[in-house]
Protein backbone atom coordinates (compact mmCIF):
# COMPACT_ATOMS: atom_id res chain seq x y z
CA UNK A 1 0.00 0.00 0.00
CA UNK A 2 1.70 3.46 -0.84
CA UNK A 3 1.51 5.86 1.81
CA UNK A 4 -0.75 8.49 2.18
CA UNK A 5 0.11 11.93 1.00
CA UNK A 6 1.91 14.37 2.97
CA UNK A 7 -1.76 16.16 3.74
CA UNK A 8 -3.35 13.63 5.44
CA UNK A 9 -0.62 12.05 7.09
CA UNK A 10 -0.16 14.58 9.49
CA UNK A 11 -3.98 14.03 10.80
CA UNK A 12 -3.84 10.41 10.23
CA UNK A 13 -0.54 10.65 13.04
CA UNK A 14 -2.27 13.06 14.99
CA UNK A 15 -5.56 10.17 14.94
CA UNK A 16 -3.52 7.85 15.89
CA UNK A 17 -1.38 9.60 18.60
CA UNK A 18 -5.47 10.48 20.31
CA UNK A 19 -6.21 7.18 19.87
CA UNK A 20 -3.02 5.95 22.07
CA UNK A 21 -3.51 8.34 24.29
CA UNK A 22 -7.28 7.53 25.01
CA UNK A 23 -5.99 3.77 25.87
CA UNK A 24 -2.89 4.64 27.73
CA UNK A 25 -0.70 3.25 25.25
CA UNK A 26 1.31 6.65 23.67
CA UNK A 27 3.81 8.40 26.01
CA UNK A 28 6.66 7.84 28.14
CA UNK A 29 5.40 6.84 31.69
CA UNK A 30 6.65 7.98 34.61
CA UNK A 31 5.57 8.00 38.16
CA UNK A 32 5.34 11.16 40.00
CA UNK A 33 7.56 9.83 42.51
CA UNK A 34 10.41 9.97 40.09
CA UNK A 35 10.76 13.42 38.70
CA UNK A 36 12.21 16.52 40.95
CA UNK A 37 10.15 18.63 42.33
CA UNK A 38 11.29 19.76 44.91
CA UNK A 39 13.60 22.10 42.81
CA UNK A 40 10.12 24.02 41.25
CA UNK A 41 10.15 26.26 44.40
CA UNK A 42 6.55 27.53 43.14
CA UNK A 43 3.96 25.66 41.22
CA UNK A 44 0.35 27.79 39.75
CA UNK A 45 -2.68 25.97 39.40
CA UNK A 46 -5.13 26.96 37.19
CA UNK A 47 -8.43 26.07 36.79
CA UNK A 48 -12.57 27.29 36.28
CA UNK A 49 -14.26 26.55 39.26
CA UNK A 50 -13.38 25.94 42.94
CA UNK A 51 -13.54 22.47 43.15
CA UNK A 52 -11.32 21.66 39.76
CA UNK A 53 -8.31 21.74 41.94
CA UNK A 54 -9.49 18.03 43.22
CA UNK A 55 -8.53 16.27 40.78
CA UNK A 56 -5.28 16.99 41.61
CA UNK A 57 -5.32 16.44 45.02
CA UNK A 58 -2.49 13.99 45.10
CA UNK A 59 0.31 15.71 42.57
CA UNK A 60 -0.68 18.74 45.10
CA UNK A 61 0.23 17.23 48.11
CA UNK A 62 3.18 15.92 47.00
CA UNK A 63 4.39 19.45 45.65
CA UNK A 64 3.28 21.05 49.10
CA UNK A 65 5.50 18.12 50.82
CA UNK A 66 8.59 18.67 48.66
CA UNK A 67 8.21 21.88 50.15
CA UNK A 68 7.04 23.95 46.70
CA UNK A 69 4.64 26.90 47.14
CA UNK A 70 1.35 26.78 45.15
CA UNK A 71 -0.77 29.06 44.53
CA UNK A 72 -4.25 28.94 42.69
CA UNK A 73 -6.40 30.81 39.79
CA UNK A 74 -9.91 30.12 39.74
CA UNK A 75 -11.08 31.55 36.63
CA UNK A 76 -15.06 31.69 37.08
CA UNK A 77 -17.13 32.80 39.94
CA UNK A 78 -18.70 28.78 39.70
CA UNK A 79 -22.06 30.65 40.37
CA UNK A 80 -23.98 28.93 37.69
CA UNK A 81 -24.30 25.67 38.88
CA UNK A 82 -28.39 25.00 39.01
CA UNK A 83 -27.30 22.05 40.98
CA UNK A 84 -25.74 24.09 44.07
CA UNK A 85 -27.40 23.35 47.00
CA UNK A 86 -29.59 26.69 48.17
CA UNK A 87 -29.69 25.43 51.67
CA UNK A 88 -26.00 25.49 52.02
CA UNK A 89 -25.31 28.60 50.25
CA UNK A 90 -27.72 30.49 52.76
CA UNK A 91 -27.89 34.11 53.07
CA UNK A 92 -24.10 34.66 50.71
CA UNK A 93 -24.37 34.97 47.25
CA UNK A 94 -23.87 31.76 44.85
CA UNK A 95 -19.93 32.98 44.66
CA UNK A 96 -19.47 33.74 48.12
CA UNK A 97 -19.98 30.29 49.18
CA UNK A 98 -18.07 28.71 46.92
CA UNK A 99 -15.43 30.98 47.35
CA UNK A 100 -15.28 30.03 51.25
CA UNK A 101 -15.49 26.32 50.48
CA UNK A 102 -12.43 27.00 48.19
CA UNK A 103 -10.72 28.63 50.88
CA UNK A 104 -11.50 25.89 52.92
CA UNK A 105 -10.37 23.43 50.91
CA UNK A 106 -6.93 25.39 50.55
CA UNK A 107 -6.70 25.47 54.01
CA UNK A 108 -6.85 21.41 53.88
CA UNK A 109 -4.35 21.64 50.96
CA UNK A 110 -1.83 23.97 52.50
CA UNK A 111 -1.97 25.99 49.15
CA UNK A 112 -1.25 30.03 49.29
CA UNK A 113 -3.06 32.52 47.71
CA UNK A 114 -6.46 32.18 45.84
CA UNK A 115 -6.42 34.60 42.49
CA UNK A 116 -10.45 35.38 42.14
CA UNK A 117 -11.18 37.04 38.71
CA UNK A 118 -14.26 35.66 38.78
CA UNK A 119 -15.42 35.73 35.17
CA UNK A 120 -19.02 34.62 34.55
CA UNK A 121 -19.63 30.43 35.81
CA UNK A 122 -20.46 29.14 31.90
CA UNK A 123 -19.29 31.63 30.23
CA UNK A 124 -15.63 31.71 30.18
CA UNK A 125 -14.42 31.13 26.58
CA UNK A 126 -16.12 34.48 26.05
CA UNK A 127 -13.72 36.16 28.04
CA UNK A 128 -10.49 34.01 26.75
CA UNK A 129 -9.12 37.76 26.22
CA UNK A 130 -9.12 38.64 29.72
CA UNK A 131 -8.63 35.47 31.48
CA UNK A 132 -5.06 34.81 29.34
CA UNK A 133 -4.61 38.29 30.74
CA UNK A 134 -4.97 37.20 34.28
CA UNK A 135 -2.83 34.21 33.43
CA UNK A 136 -0.08 35.79 32.35
CA UNK A 137 0.05 38.41 35.11
CA UNK A 138 0.83 35.66 37.57
CA UNK A 139 2.81 33.64 35.14
CA UNK A 140 5.17 37.23 35.58
CA UNK A 141 4.94 38.13 39.19
CA UNK A 142 4.82 34.65 40.74
CA UNK A 143 7.35 32.71 38.09
CA UNK A 144 6.42 29.03 38.60
CA UNK A 145 8.08 26.14 37.79
CA UNK A 146 5.29 24.32 36.94
CA UNK A 147 1.96 25.06 35.72
CA UNK A 148 -0.90 22.48 36.31
CA UNK A 149 -4.24 22.81 34.63
CA UNK A 150 -6.72 20.70 32.42
CA UNK A 151 -5.99 18.72 29.61
CA UNK A 152 -6.71 20.23 26.06
CA UNK A 153 -10.52 18.39 26.01
CA UNK A 154 -11.54 19.86 29.77
CA UNK A 155 -11.03 16.69 31.43
CA UNK A 156 -14.56 16.05 30.76
CA UNK A 157 -15.25 18.52 28.32
CA UNK A 158 -16.65 21.32 30.27
CA UNK A 159 -16.83 24.22 27.80
CA UNK A 160 -15.24 26.79 31.08
CA UNK A 161 -12.27 23.70 31.60
CA UNK A 162 -10.99 23.56 27.47
CA UNK A 163 -10.92 27.53 28.25
CA UNK A 164 -9.22 27.63 31.12
CA UNK A 165 -6.59 24.80 29.18
CA UNK A 166 -6.34 27.47 26.12
CA UNK A 167 -6.13 30.55 28.98
CA UNK A 168 -2.89 28.70 30.08
CA UNK A 169 -1.67 27.56 26.48
CA UNK A 170 -1.90 31.28 25.28
CA UNK A 171 -0.24 33.05 28.34
CA UNK A 172 2.67 30.48 28.42
CA UNK A 173 3.18 31.15 24.00
CA UNK A 174 3.90 34.58 24.95
CA UNK A 175 4.78 34.53 28.59
CA UNK A 176 7.56 33.20 31.17
CA UNK A 177 8.11 29.62 30.17
CA UNK A 178 7.26 27.00 32.74
CA UNK A 179 6.64 23.12 33.14
CA UNK A 180 3.39 22.15 32.08
CA UNK A 181 0.85 19.39 33.99
CA UNK A 182 -2.41 18.94 32.37
CA UNK A 183 -4.73 16.66 34.06
CA UNK A 184 -6.16 14.10 32.07
CA UNK A 185 -8.70 11.16 32.89
CA UNK A 186 -6.95 8.23 33.83
CA UNK A 187 -8.22 4.91 31.99
CA UNK A 188 -11.25 4.11 31.72
CA UNK A 189 -12.38 7.07 31.73
CA UNK A 190 -9.82 8.31 29.39
CA UNK A 191 -11.77 5.62 27.21
CA UNK A 192 -14.70 7.34 26.66
CA UNK A 193 -13.29 11.36 27.68
CA UNK A 194 -9.99 11.50 25.33
CA UNK A 195 -7.40 13.37 26.18
CA UNK A 196 -7.16 15.90 22.87
CA UNK A 197 -3.46 16.38 23.41
CA UNK A 198 -1.43 16.56 19.84
CA UNK A 199 2.39 17.26 19.33
CA UNK A 200 4.79 15.84 17.11
CA UNK A 201 6.26 14.38 20.21
CA UNK A 202 5.03 11.49 22.25
CA UNK A 203 4.17 13.86 25.64
CA UNK A 204 4.90 12.36 29.34
CA UNK A 205 2.06 10.62 31.50
CA UNK A 206 2.63 11.26 34.54
CA UNK A 207 1.16 8.99 37.20
CA UNK A 208 -0.07 9.00 40.83
CA UNK A 209 -1.35 6.51 42.85
CA UNK A 210 -2.81 8.27 46.01
CA UNK A 211 -1.51 6.97 49.36
CA UNK A 212 -4.09 6.40 52.13
CA UNK A 213 -3.19 9.35 53.56
CA UNK A 214 -3.54 10.97 50.35
CA UNK A 215 -6.99 9.51 49.30
CA UNK A 216 -8.51 10.33 53.28
CA UNK A 217 -7.44 13.85 52.43
CA UNK A 218 -9.16 14.09 48.77
CA UNK A 219 -11.88 12.60 50.20
CA UNK A 220 -12.19 15.37 52.93
CA UNK A 221 -11.58 17.93 50.53
CA UNK A 222 -14.53 16.72 48.14
CA UNK A 223 -16.86 16.37 51.89
CA UNK A 224 -15.74 20.01 52.55
CA UNK A 225 -17.51 20.86 48.88
CA UNK A 226 -21.31 21.00 51.10
CA UNK A 227 -22.89 23.03 48.17
CA UNK A 228 -21.56 20.77 45.69
CA UNK A 229 -22.57 17.65 46.64
CA UNK A 230 -24.80 16.81 44.20
CA UNK A 231 -22.59 17.56 41.26
CA UNK A 232 -19.68 16.19 43.03
CA UNK A 233 -21.51 13.13 43.96
CA UNK A 234 -22.65 12.66 39.74
CA UNK A 235 -19.33 12.70 38.64
CA UNK A 236 -18.04 10.02 41.00
CA UNK A 237 -20.93 7.92 39.78
CA UNK A 238 -22.71 7.90 43.09
CA UNK A 239 -20.25 6.70 44.79
CA UNK A 240 -19.29 7.97 48.19
CA UNK A 241 -15.69 9.75 47.50
CA UNK A 242 -13.92 6.96 49.82
CA UNK A 243 -15.28 4.52 48.24
CA UNK A 244 -14.65 5.89 44.47
CA UNK A 245 -10.87 7.14 45.22
CA UNK A 246 -10.18 3.36 46.77
CA UNK A 247 -11.25 2.04 43.12
CA UNK A 248 -10.17 4.76 41.15
CA UNK A 249 -6.91 5.90 43.10
CA UNK A 250 -4.54 7.28 40.31
CA UNK A 251 -4.03 10.58 39.05
CA UNK A 252 -2.68 10.89 35.68
CA UNK A 253 -0.92 13.81 33.80
CA UNK A 254 0.27 15.34 30.72
CA UNK A 255 3.34 16.54 32.03
CA UNK A 256 5.73 18.56 29.76
CA UNK A 257 9.10 20.11 30.64
CA UNK A 258 9.41 24.13 30.43
CA UNK A 259 11.24 23.32 27.05
CA UNK A 260 8.64 20.90 25.55
CA UNK A 261 5.82 23.26 26.94
CA UNK A 262 7.44 26.61 24.88
CA UNK A 263 7.81 24.34 22.10
CA UNK A 264 4.19 22.91 22.21
CA UNK A 265 2.51 25.90 23.31
CA UNK A 266 4.16 28.18 20.35
CA UNK A 267 3.55 25.95 17.66
CA UNK A 268 -0.42 25.73 18.31
CA UNK A 269 -1.26 28.51 20.86
ZN1 LIG B 1 -15.21 22.49 36.82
Amino acid sequence: MSSPPRAIAAPQRAWRQGLRLRFGLEGRRTDVGALDLASLERALVVVAHPDDELNAVGLLSRLRQAGVTVDVVVLTDGAANPWTDAAVVGTRSHFECRRDELHQAMRALDLRDAVLPAFPDGALRAHLEAATGVVRDELLRRSPGLVITFDPRGVNGHPDHVAAHRAVRRALATGPRAALAMISPPPPFSWALGVGFRSSQPPTIATLTLTAEERERKARVFDGYRSQRKTLRALTLGLPPRAFFTLFPTEWFLWLTAAEAHDWVRASP
